[in-house]
């Protein structure tokens, strides 16, 4: 005669049997992660190989950071924290230290992160003075009833939590100084300073089977009236959900806010069975229809890690479980 336990098993075998796998099934113990550090015109003639090697220097220590996390069986949130604090605080990245400069001279960051396993979110609008904004917004995640504070209000929550402020020279860096006041004098749009957009982003899948995502920016050079972009706004800059993806954004941000983009990818991932890749191209080449630019980082339930974007680059890197590690900067790698 059958034992209990046993019994349960075979009862439990003829479930599987009888259903089959879950859906979008996550591989036992697998993990994965994405980083970018903003898309924008990166031709190979813009950069010396010194500014290249220290770019991907940059990207595989903040992606090394995430990776480790994960690899030691931490949560995709912390491994997506733990990329995006080290970007945020290297000031080549439009995050943090480094962010571009608003009209008046100062930065408002802007920043989200999201949960994949119950879909909560948080995140932080137009402050200033915050070393790292993804610890403010995963603060109002864990801390405050709401998804999004911003501006004076956001201000204040900081200054209850214990966040860490900076000084305003913390922020500034003289390349993007020179770009706001270029954009002033040549009367030109953000889009043709912000050469290297710069907004960083990261997206896991951990061994629990767990989705996570988050982004951090400064935004958009010589942005006023307290404009806000997509980076901040979850279904748009950034989306996790266990059973679909998780995305996290960078590019025209008022073209990835109308497009929905972070959410309307995992929705055709879940909805038409699309794959990460698929899903990421035809929502990127929605945005380029409407005349936006940008990419994505996608990691979906079965570790699958994919990266798309219209412009000739995104700063990028990608390591799974299985052994992928890479760094990328042009389109054509
Ligand atoms: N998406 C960001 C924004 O519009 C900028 C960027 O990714 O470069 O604020």
């Amino acid at each position: 005669m059958k034992s209990i336990p046993s019994r349960l098993t075979a009862i439990a075998a003829a479930f599987v049997a009888i259903l089959g796998a879950p859906a979008m099934a996550h591989e036992e113990e697998g993990w994965s992660i994405a980083i970018h550090g903003g898309a924008g015109t990166l031709g190979r003639k813009d950069m010396t190989p010194e500014r290249d090697a220290a770019y991907r220097a940059a990207l595989r220590q903040a992606l090394d950071a995430g990776a480790k996390v994960l690899r030691e069986g931490g949560t995709a949130m912390d491994a997506v924290e733990a990329a995006i604090v080290i970007m945020e605080d290297d000031a080549r990245f439009n995050a943090g230290r480094g962010a571009v400069y608003t009209w008046d001279e100062t930065h408002e960051l802007d920043a989200s992160i999201m949960d994949g396993r119950d879909r909560s979110a948080g995140a932080v609008a137009g402050v200033t003075g915050i070393r790292h904004p993804i610890r403010l917004a995963r603060k109002v995640m864990t801390d405050s009833p709401h998804v999004m504070l911003a501006g004076k209000g956001a201000q204040q929550f900081a200054s209850e939590q214990d966040i860490e402020m900076a000084p305003p020279e913390w922020f500034d860096t003289p390349e993007r100084l020179e770009a706001l006041k270029r954009l002033k004098a040549e009367k030109l749009s953000a889009i043709d300073v912000d050469i290297k957009f710069g907004t960083v982003g990261a997206v896991a899948l951990d061994k629990s089977g767990n989705l996570a995502a988050g982004t951090s920016t400064g935004g958009m050079t010589g942005k006023r009236w307290g404009r806000i972009g997509d980076a901040p706004v979850i279904g748009a800059g950034t989306y996790a959900d266990n059973a679909a993806c998780a995305v996290s954004a960078t590019g025209w941000g008022e073209f990835f806010i109308r497009v929905g983009v972070a959410r309307t990818i995992c929705l055709r991932m879940q909805m038409k069975g699309e794959d990460a890749q698929t899903a990421s191209d035809a929502v990127i080449a929605e945005v380029g229809a409407l005349g936006g630019d940008g990419g994505v980082i996608v990691v979906a339930p079965n570790g699958d890690a994919v990266f798309s974007m219209n412009t000739s680059g995104m700063y990028r890197g990608r390591a799974t479980s299985k052994g992928t590690s890479e760094v990328g900067i042009y389109a054509d790698e």
